[in-house]
């Protein structure tokens, strides 16, 4: 069984795109280990930070949603599930930029960045490594992806994953465009939440879109219902699975793609 350790940009996103994912892995297994990067933020538009004073907001706001990444982290009820927090700031704080000016930038892979991750991923010992696709444009995300990318060894096998609610709102096919885009030569790979599951049923469809809102109002702060719902429905459209795009060391990987896929 593998160590797989999955890049989450800020605290949410791993649990909003892999919430199915990580359950399969876990019931396979295998470890995982999710690095939240980017934590120190003044960003929960639906917490009570409009009644904390200015200077208090970052550790107010830090802390309402590293108990967030607890919640979830407790659904699953086991110890094999572990995250890992490296207190970056993230853009506005880090960038000194607007919440509305960190889409479309260019990734900013500063040393500090660098070497925080570097230093997680070596921690971990991961022997597959799980990386947001960057969709969104969100500087953090594709700064992460680009860390990340910079520092694993080439035969790393490696699955990128497609961002909620962001991928919910593109177009049937933009994905692909980008992935292609990137001649990263992935392929794209479907995760039901269960390891052994083959058949999608209706049933298991309705249940996956439960179990993705179940995560993902764990992260009450940062999204409303209509969000949630998105978030939550998006998987009806790979049949109440997760789709991964996956490079060949993955594809290899008995362990993380079984035969029968
Ligand atoms: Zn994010």
């Amino acid at each position: 069984m593998a160590k797989i350790a999955v890049v989450s940009p800020h605290r949410g996103d791993a649990a909003f795109a892999l919430g199915l994912s990580v359950k399969a892995w876990l019931e396979q297994g295998h470890a995982v280990e999710v690095v939240s990067c980017f934590t120190r933020s003044e960003f929960a538009p639906y917490s009570d930070v409009g009644s904390v004073h200015a200077n208090d907001r970052v550790s107010f706001v830090t802390a309402v949603r590293k108990r967030e990444d607890e919640a979830w982290r407790k659904q699953f009820g086991v110890a094999k599930l572990t995250i890992t927090d490296l207190n970056l700031k993230d853009a506005p704080i880090r960038l000194h930029c607007r919440p509305e000016d960190v889409i479309g930038r260019s990734a900013e892979v500063s040393e500090k960045v660098l070497s925080k991750i570097r230093r997680a991923l070596e921690g971990s010992r991961a022997e597959a490594v799980v990386l947001p696709l960057g969709l969104s444009g969100h500087v953090d995300h594709v700064t992460a992806r680009d860390a990340t990318l910079s520092i694993l060894p080439a035969d790393m096998p490696i699955a990128f994953y497609e961002e909620l609610p962001f991928a919910a709102s593109g177009a049937e096919g933009a994905t692909e465009t980008i992935v292609h885009a990137r001649s990263l030569a992935l392929q794209s790979e479907l995760q039901s939440a269960f390891a052994s599951e083959s058949r999608q049923t209706d049933d298991a469809i309705t249940e996956a879109v439960q179990r993705k809102r179940h995560a993902a109002w764990c992260y009450d702060s940062q999204i409303d219902e209509k969000v949630t719902t998105e978030i939550a429905e998006f998987c009806r459209r790979y049949r109440g699975r997760e789709r991964l795009w996956v490079n060949t060391a993955w594809r290899l990987d008995r362990t993380l793609t079984p035969e029968s896929s």
